[in-house]
């Protein structure tokens, strides 16, 4: 560590930077920040990462950087259900709250104040943003959702004075939201009446983490949000730097937090150009064993070569480790055809000249790495932005479209959703315009496009605070 501190000083006139990152412990949240590490690793930026011990990443990985553990003091993981993530995110605040600051007056003693540049926290630790500004450690926040989905969160109290939430009748949900087009009301961050007093809490740390920070990262780009950047920085005071795809700029990871199936990339390799697709719902979302089953015959009859991401957990209510199982007869009837793994290189895999189409939650990582990848959608969001994400899918970048509509699977629905996606005409002029984005994104992450330029610029400001 001292080595790698050392390094960076050199040609910067004696002045070190020394980056602290603080990423949420959940997938989606840990891999952005992880590729935010290595970005700022990559121009001359010593790194330490503070940790959970729930979802602590793997270390050994990361030679380049020191790991501090931060207590939480939890006595295990939330259930996958979404109120107790919500839940499970306000507690690890106030859980961590002192352990950090103990940890960061150690850091801050151990490397003179003047080493540390700054501390870039994941915009649901408000609580940390706090203490560093307690301790005078200025600070930035990563938020890894979209754009239009943290524009959300500054509108949210509006919202709710003008009468959109909390929704009452579900006939409210199609109610289109005037402030914040193409959203509807079921489009936004909510959760019923029982836990809108827990979503507006959630949602307003995160704003008033930005409100304290020098300035918002974001994991997007300019081609794929421009309309909604640029409303971010006439509401917001603090800089924007729109610095995505991040997986673009640095593609190893935190690692996962599940083993990796890597030879379905061998079983890719075999298969037809486009012609096979793939299913994930990513590292949370979970369905009931109903649901699985019907997506799992509507695969079946579609005909269609798959790869599917089959986590333990994916059922709800089921132990996190717990094997999910899918009906009996399954595999004989999709034999040859099709691959099912606990964990896949998901990156690697939308890289793939065999994947036509990717059937995906609509987390944020998982929308962006299609999108950047040329790869259209199906979509099935489950909780969150999810929602928010799917209905830019295909209303703003029309690069896929969402099935069963929030309502329940049935394997009919599945089987011809699929065909559309994989071989409609539609589909085709999806994979068209994911083409086109696949392309804006390039221009983005190349030489002196928008994302390089936020980059230097994020680098430029950090050295500056
Ligand atoms: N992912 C992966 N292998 C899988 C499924 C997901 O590597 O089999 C990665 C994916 O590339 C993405 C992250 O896990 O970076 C999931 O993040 P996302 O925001 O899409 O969803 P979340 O898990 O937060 O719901
Ligand atoms: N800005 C931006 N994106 C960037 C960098 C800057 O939108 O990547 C905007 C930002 O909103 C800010 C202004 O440009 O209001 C000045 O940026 P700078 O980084 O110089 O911020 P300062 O530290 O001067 O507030």
């Amino acid at each position: 560590v001292e080595g790698a501190a050392a390094t960076a000083s050199a040609g910067h006139g004696g002045r070190r930077r020394h980056v602290l990152l603080f990423p949420l412990p959940y997938q989606g949240h840990i891999n952005p920040m992880f590729r935010l590490a290595g970005v700022l690793h990559a121009r001359g930026c010593a790194v330490t990462v503070f940790h959970t011990r729930f979802n602590g990443p793997d270390a050994a990985r990361h030679p380049e950087y020191r790991f501090v553990p931060v207590p939480d003091g939890m006595s295990g993981a939330p259930s996958v259900a979404i109120d107790s993530v919500v839940k499970h995110i306000l507690a690890l605040n106030d859980a961590c709250e002192a352990a950090f600051r103990e940890r960061l007056a150690a850091v801050l003693a151990e490397y003179s104040r003047d080493a540390v540049t700054c501390l870039v926290a994941d915009a649901h630790l408000l609580r940390m943003v706090e203490v560093a500004r307690r301790l005078a450690v200025p600070t930035l926040v990563l938020r890894t959702g979209s754009a239009a989905c943290f524009a959300g969160f500054v509108a949210y109290p509006l919202l709710c004075d003008k009468g959109y939430l909390p929704v009452q009748e579900s006939s409210e949900l199609d109610r289109p939201v005037r402030e914040l087009p193409p959203y509807r009301v079921r489009d936004l961050m909510h959760m019923g009446s029982d836990g809108h007093e827990l979503v507006c809490e959630l949602l307003a740390r995160a704003v008033a983490a930005v409100k304290l920070s020098s300035g918002l990262i974001l994991n997007t780009f300019d081609a794929l949000e421009a309309p909604e950047l640029a409303k971010l920085r006439r509401d917001l005071a603090v800089p924007v730097f729109d610095i995505g795809p991040l997986h673009k700029f640095s593609p190893a990871a935190g690692g996962s937090l599940l083993r990796e199936n890597r030879s379905c990339l061998e079983w890719l390799d075999v298969q037809a150009p486009e012609s096979v697709l793939y299913v994930s719902f990513g590292s949370l979302a979970c369905m009931g064993g109903r649901e699985l089953d019907e997506t799992a015959w509507g695969i079946a009859g579609s005909g269609v070569p798959f790869l599917w991401v089959v986590r333990p957990g994916l059922v709800c209510g089921r132990a996190p480790d717990e094997p999910a199982r899918l009906p009996e007869g399954f595999e004989a009837a999709t034999r040859g055809r099709g691959v099912v793994v606990e964990w896949a290189p998901q990156e690697e895999v939308l890289r793939h000249r065999a994947v036509g189409g990717f059937w995906t939650h609509n987390g944020w990582n998982s929308t962006a790495e299609s999108v950047c990848e040329g790869v259209p959608m199906l979509c099935r969001p489950h909780f969150g932005d999810q929602m928010g994400n799917a209905r830019y899918v295909e209303h703003v970048w029309k690069v896929g479209f969402e099935v069963g509509d929030g309502g329940e699977l049935e394997r009919g629905t599945v089987e011809a959703a699929i065909r559309r996606l994989m071989t409609g005409s539609d589909g085709a002029e999806m994979r068209t315009r994911a083409r086109e984005l696949k392309m804006a994104a390039a221009e983005c992450t190349g030489n002196a496009g928008s994302s390089e330029l936020a980059i230097v610029r994020m680098v430029t400001h950090i050295l500056s605070l």
